[in-house]
């Protein structure tokens, strides 16, 4: 599943791929990866001539500024009076991802969404196992209002909000384990199994202690494992673990090298011990016992 750090990447691909991308043309393949407007005609009628002016991210969220171009024939679609459009949002879930097609070809069967530009230049929306949404929130509705999860999201891990002194506040009396706690969207934004267990190991902390029991420094050395953790991935682009792929359809191989995840019977980098694993709240945990306490 793409966490914080793949999706990050995904962001940046669309923002430089889709220079001055208007939409011309929406087909849906799949009924059920839009989430709203509850009708896919007013989706597609909605995202018509719609600039992706710019792209966001929150948490997992990727959202797209859209601006309405009335003209079609205009030279210049970032002029200022072109009008807000609201926002594509997309959550890629499991396996969703984008690919850019400047040559056009027929597209496989995992095809949920394309858009066209006026060229035939399309953004295709694959996944195959189709638990990826898209969400036309128009000009005047709130993202926030609409889409529960993005609502009730916690703060961005490199986010001013994110500090010690909050998450000193959410732990306090949490007798839930330190990894549940850090893959609760609610308490912070984006990070997943991968990045929890990568964390907890850089910080020393063993994934299944009880949260309140965390120290004060031990929640600074935390906050600053899973920084680093995370500005490492999006530096390499992301882990060779999830089924991400960037916008050329790549699957990842230059991803970071992980020092836990998916390492169960291998020698800890720091101390030689076997990494062990075990599931915590259904999701499968990697950790050292010999380092992490
Ligand atoms: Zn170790």
């Amino acid at each position: 599943m793409p966490e914080l750090p793949e999706v990050e990447t995904v962001r940046r691909g669309l923002e430089q791929k889709l220079n001055n991308f208007i939409i011309n043309k929406v087909e849906v393949c799949r009924d059920s990866t839009v989430a709203f407007p509850n009708y896919k005609e007013d989706f597609i009628d909605g995202l018509k001539n719609s600039l992706l002016n710019k792209w966001d991210r929150k948490g997992k969220y990727l959202i797209a500024q859209l601006k309405k171009i009335e003209n079609k024939d205009t030279q210049s679609p970032l002029e200022k009076s072109a009008k807000n459009n609201g926002f594509l949002v997309v959550h890629l879930r499991m396996t969703g991802y984008f690919k850019f097609i400047n040559n056009p070809n027929t597209p496989c069967k995992h095809t949920r969404i394309r858009f066209f530009d006026k060229n035939n230049n399309e953004l295709r929306y694959i996944d195959v196992r189709s638990f990826g949404r898209m969400w036309w929130i128009k000009q005047g509705l709130l993202p926030n209002k609409i889409i529960k999860g993005l609502g009730e999201l916690g703060p961005e891990p490199f986010s001013k909000e994110f500090d010690i002194k909050y998450l000193k506040k959410v732990i306090s009396k949490r007798t839930k384990s330190i990894k549940a706690i850090l893959l609760d969207q609610t308490i912070v934004a984006g990070i997943g199994n991968i990045y929890a267990d990568e964390s907890l190991y850089s910080a020393g902390i063993s994934p299944f202690r009880e949260a309140r029991t965390i120290k004060k420094n031990e929640l600074i050395k935390l906050k600053e494992s899973i920084v680093n953790v995370l500005k490492k991935s999006i530096g390499s682009g992301g882990t060779t673990f999830s089924d991400f792929r960037d916008l050329e359809g790549e699957n990842g191989n230059f991803g970071l090298q992980t020092n836990v995840y998916r390492r169960t019977g291998k020698e800890c980098h720091k101390c030689g011990h076997l990494i062990e694993r075990e599931k915590i709240t259904g999701r499968s945990t990697h950790w050292c016992p010999k380092c992490q306490k």
